[in-house]
């Protein structure tokens, strides 16, 4: 099996580090013309620049998904560009938590307006692009907390709860145009949101106990799934949840 997604247009949010990055770079070592979008500047230079010293190219944009404004600029100047936008992988997160009767009200709010509306904004900017085409792939970063209640995580499970959901309708809405969308459920991945092999190893232990496989995930586990749902292979898979979770 080949994957072939030469020359196609691909924006990922969340692409500064962690496993945005390792998505755009695989997707770049596809051939696919990569956008990196990510709120940070200091995060997006760096990526660009490890990007082009392995010797792929990338486009990189300062972009807060909570900015709608913004996102449509953004957008306007990539399709000037590049002619098309093929993939879309709304992978930019926040995991900030605590007890539900602890919980600012604005933490909250931060993790539904990243999380979930930036999800919203960037795919309702997109749409129209990719109906025009008639062709297209929305890919949504939602998680294992959406499924299993892990206790502190209220703002953040929810959150990714709404995305998969959100995934099934949008799924639903955009099928007459040939667009597909689908959402990716990581499990355990170390990256700095999370920073997991930082645990005491006692801690990470138990952790790794609960998982089928006993051992964390890569980036590139995500990255490779990125690749697949984005191919022709992947052409009549819609509107689901896959998870990488070892589990
Ligand atoms: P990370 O914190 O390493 O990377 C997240 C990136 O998103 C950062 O570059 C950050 O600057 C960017 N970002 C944050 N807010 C933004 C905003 N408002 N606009 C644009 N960019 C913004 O996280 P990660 O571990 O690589 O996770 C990537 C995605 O996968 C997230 O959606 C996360 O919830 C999901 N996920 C990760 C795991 C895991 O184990 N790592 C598990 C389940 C789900």
């Amino acid at each position: 099996m080949i994957i072939d997604l030469k020359g196609k247009v691909a924006i990922i949010t969340g692409a500064g580090r962690g496993i945005g990055l390792e998505i755009a770079r695989t997707l770049a070592s596809e051939g696919v013309i990569t956008v990196l979008l990510d709120v940070s500047e200091r995060l997006l230079v760096d990526a660009a620049k490890a990007l082009a010293d392995e010797g792929v190219a990338a486009y990189p944009y300062v972009c807060d998904v909570r900015d709608n404004a913004r996102i449509e600029e953004v957008i306007e100047d990539v399709r000037k560009r590049h002619g098309r936008i093929d993939i879309l992988v709304n992978n930019a997160g926040v995991a900030n938590g605590g007890p539900v009767d602890e919980l600012k009200e604005e933490i909250w709010d931060l993790n539904m307006d990243i999380n979930l509306k930036g999800t919203f904004l960037m795919s309702k900017a997109i749409a129209p692009i990719m109906k025009e085409q008639r062709s297209g792939r929305i890919i949504n970063a939602a998680s294992f907390a959406a499924i299993v209640p892990s206790f502190g995580s209220a703002a953040y499970a929810s959150s990714k709860a709404a995305v998969h959901q959100f995934t099934r309708v949008l799924a639903g809405e955009l099928g007459p145009w040939n667009i597909t969308v689908n959402c990716y459920s990581p499990g355990m991945i170390p990256t700095d949101m999370n920073h997991f092999a930082e645990l005491p190893e006692d801690r990470q232990q138990r952790l790794l106990d609960t998982l089928t496989l006993r051992h964390w995930g890569k980036k590139e586990d995500v990255a490779h799934l990125i690749c697949f749902l984005s191919s022709d292979y992947a052409g009549y898979i819609t509107g689901t949840m896959i998870d990488v979770s070892g589990g």
